[in-house]
């Protein structure tokens, strides 16, 4: 049984794990490796860093969630189920992982939200008005169900690398926080 696991290894969902995992919680990843980063060529608005291709931003945060102890698993979710421990969810392949927490930070992908009950509406803060988001999510990516966190677009932010980064590590703060009964903070000397 995991402490957490993550929907999706993109901007938002690596970086949560990166903060669970270094919070000392048992973390593991699974992604289906099709994260909009990739499609960015050069990114020169994350602040920090004065330019960066997708590619390189994604694999450094995969690192970073590596190297704090994340689990990471090339796949893809098809079946998302609340149980009385917290979640279980089955892969294409067959394999199943329960988890006490969930982080749901698939992006464009809504399946799992919506055979879960969750309500959709169109992302404002994205012009193109396709973009979904969920209903009734808090800032902190909390939702109706205990233990469930949704990040980024879905949560109904912006298309940002950056908000998506701070988002999935607040989210990850947020977890360990409940988690440990002491506020998290990650200080480096
Ligand atoms: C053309 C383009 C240009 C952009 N340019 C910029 C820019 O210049 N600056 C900037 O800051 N941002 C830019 N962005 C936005 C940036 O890509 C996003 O903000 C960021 O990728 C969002 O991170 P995320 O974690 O929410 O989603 P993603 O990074 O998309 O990650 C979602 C992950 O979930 C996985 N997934 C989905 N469903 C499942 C499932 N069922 N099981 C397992 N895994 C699943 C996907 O494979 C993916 O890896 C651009 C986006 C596009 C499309």
């Amino acid at each position: 049984m995991l402490d957490v696991l993550v929907i999706g290894g993109g901007i938002s969902g690596g970086s949560a794990a990166i903060y669970t995992s270094q919070g000392g919680l048992k973390t593991a990843v699974i992604d289906s490796g099709k994260s909009q980063v990739k499609q960015v060529s050069k990114l020169f608005n994350y602040p920090g860093i004065k330019e960066i291709t997708g590619s390189e931003l994604l694999e450094n945060i995969k690192d970073q969630a590596f190297a704090a102890g994340t689990e990471w698993i090339e796949g893809a979710v098809e079946t998302v189920k609340k149980n009385d421990n917290g979640y279980s969810v089955i892969l294409a392949d067959g394999k199943e992982f329960a988890s006490k927490h969930l982080v749901i930070a698939t992006n464009l992908q809504t399946s799992l939200l919506e055979s879960l009950g969750f309500e959709l509406a169109v992302n404002e803060k994205v012009p193109s008005g396709k973009i979904k988001k969920v209903l009734g999510i808090d800032h902190d990516g909390t939702s109706r169900l205990p233990n469930l966190y949704i990040t980024s677009l879905l949560a109904g932010l912006s298309s940002q690398s950056v908000i998506a980064a701070g988002h999935g590590a607040s989210i990850g703060i947020s977890i360990v926080s409940k988690e440990t009964g002491k506020t998290y903070m990650w200080h480096d000397k």
